[in-house]
């Protein structure tokens, strides 16, 4: 995996190693340690529970999610539960479906428009110490640029189109995809074989696995 790591007990680390799953799922949501960046303040939004067999790693939380506190409760959430072929009952049981963006908190608007990327000093915190507790998870989905550069590192492709097309290269642990947002309708136009190909592969292994 690329980027620098907390490793869980370490000095650095937020978590001790004996805190179960719920203790740092409190402290990950109780954390304000880029504060000062965020526009509209802290607001953690990360779901897991023991057992979860499908981690989704994402990007960021947009503004309605912020302030609902539910994660892909957009139309990009929609999107991506067709793409599994699940329905919202499945997709929001954290006992099946771990949801862990790339930065936990919305990070604000960049000048000319869209959103920042997510916090960079997110992923490091506090991915590990909680994956480190989804023993169960046998399947990550990295939606975007930025969950396939941290967890791919050096094994990923020239381009997200490139990286998404070698998906078989990085089976059975992870599948890369696009951000299901509307922005990706024209990739989806433009990559015919997502849709023929990844997709149906991707919705037999959900099926398999919750
Ligand atoms: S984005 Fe992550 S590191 Fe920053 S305050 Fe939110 S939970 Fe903490």
């Amino acid at each position: 995996m690329a980027g620098a790591r907390a490793v869980t007990g370490s000095p650095d680390s937020p978590t001790a190693p004996e805190d179960p799953l719920d203790d740092v799922l409190a402290k990950a949501r109780a954390c304000r340690v880029c504060a000062a960046h965020l526009p509209l303040g802290p607001r953690p939004v990360l779901r897991a529970a023991e057992g979860a067999r499908l981690l989704i790693v994402g990007q960021a939380p947009g503004t309605k999610v912020h302030e609902s506190g539910v994660p892909w409760d957009d139309p990009s959430g929609d999107r991506l539960r067709a793409w599994l072929g699940v329905d919202r009952v499945t997709f929001y049981d954290e006992g099946r479906v771990a949801i862990l963006p790339m930065g936990f908190c919305y990070p604000g608007r960049h000048a000319r428009g869209g959103d920042l990327p997510p916090r960079k000093e997110c992923a490091p915190l506090w991915h590990e110490p909680v994956r480190a507790r989804l023993p169960e998870v046998a399947l990550t989905l990295l939606v975007g640029q930025y969950a396939q550069a941290y967890y791919l590192g050096p094994r990923r492709k020239a381009s997200l189109t490139e990286t998404v097309r070698a998906w078989r290269a990085y089976a059975p642990e992870f599948l890369p995809t696009p951000h299901p947002s509307w922005r990706s309708t024209n990739w989806l136009k433009r990559n015919p074989w997502f849709e023929a190909e990844v997709l149906p592969a991707l919705r037999r292994r959900v099926r398999a696995l919750l």
